[in-house]
């Protein structure tokens, strides 16, 4: 039988990257701990810094704003409907369970309906747009990047956290590593500093393993959707997943090593990027102000107006009105 490290009581969570076995209660203490540490460590926020936590209905999203909860930071939430209903209705669903646990807890969640806000929802952006050949992922990322920063901005939070877990940030890496992907290389990190108008981006539960929050979610009884997004099915990211899985099976630590090491490498200037590439060229879109490298819109802005244009032109002709030019 495997013991608790802390109490010798029968473990309930192994973790063979730390050699560390754990109790139902003292995992539950220790998740905390670690995430305090790693918001001081990354010098994440502070307890007077407004925190808008991005949240899907999923474990991760919701078990970090359960912790920064328990901690007593100022954590609101925020949940942006896709419109995904095919198959099982995955929006409704993670919506209805991402209003349970506000409710439930008794927290503050903003609710922004991007079909409602913009006129279309994600899979139908998708399709008109031809980003992303057939998946809507390359569309969803925009408009969910687009507006959580608006959101954050216009509601004045001082930070914008997400539950990117450690599987997430290793797959990510090892994409970005395979293409040598050096602007995103170098903006890839626990915490993203706020720049141009845009709020700072924290990751406070990147240093922990997929399975461990799923733990955490079920030991706290948080009920959220086991369902993945319908179109999350063979992205390249769960291909990722899946071979670090392998590598990690062989060699435990594997995962936490090599997004670890990447960190440090990137801190002390190992990484040979040049560093203001990446900013080159910076102005705001003119539309919404949210930064932008192209010259007018945003990549958002200009999607949306395309959109508009699409369906303005598909409508019968009835008069010389043009409802959607400013
Ligand atoms: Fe959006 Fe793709 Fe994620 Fe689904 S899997 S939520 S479409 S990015
Ligand atoms: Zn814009």
């Amino acid at each position: 039988m495997m013991k608790c490290k802390k109490c010798g009581e029968k473990a309930s969570v192994n973790m063979r990257q730390h050699r560390m076995a754990l109790c139902r209660e003292h995992f539950l203490e220790w998740i905390p701990e670690q995430t305090e540490r790693f918001i001081k460590k990354y010098n994440m926020f502070t307890r007077d810094e407004k925190i808008l936590v991005a949240v899907s209905g999923g474990k991760d999203s919701l078990s970090l704003w359960d912790i920064l909860v328990r901690l007593g930071y100022q954590a609101d939430g925020l949940y942006l409907g896709l419109g995904i209903d095919e198959g099982i209705h995955y929006s409704e669903e993670s919506h209805r369970l991402t209003d349970e646990f506000a409710r439930k807890n008794d927290l503050k969640l903003h609710v922004v309906n991007i079909e409602k806000e913009y006129g279309h929802s994600i899979p139908a952006l998708s399709q008109m747009s031809h980003r992303g050949y057939g998946k809507p992922c390359s569309v969803c990322g925009l408009a969910k990047r687009h507006e959580m920063n608006r959101i954050a901005r216009d509601l004045g939070y001082d930070v914008l956290a997400t539950g990117h877990n450690l599987d997430d940030e290793a797959a990510v890496l090892f994409g970005n590593t395979l293409h040598w992907a050096s602007d995103y290389l170098l903006r890839q990190g626990p915490v993203l500093p706020s720049s141009d108008g845009l709020a700072r981006k924290v990751k406070p539960l990147c240093r922990f393993y997929e399975r461990e929050m799923a733990a955490y979610a079920i030991m706290r009884e948080i009920e959220y959707i086991y369902e993945e997004c319908p179109f999350a099915a063979g992205a390249t990211q769960v291909f990722y997943k899946e071979f670090l899985n392998q590598l990690e099976t062989v060699r435990p630590g594997t995962k936490l090593t090599f997004y670890l090491r990447f960190l440090e490498a990137r801190q002390s200037g190992a990484l040979f990027i040049q560093r203001d590439a990446a900013h080159a060229h910076i102005r705001p879109c003119e539309k919404c102000g949210q930064p932008t490298s192209a010259p007018g819109l945003c990549s958002f802005c200009r999607m949306i107006e395309k959109m508009n244009v699409a369906v303005a032109d598909s409508l019968p002709e009835d008069g010389d009105d043009q409802p959607y030019e400013e």
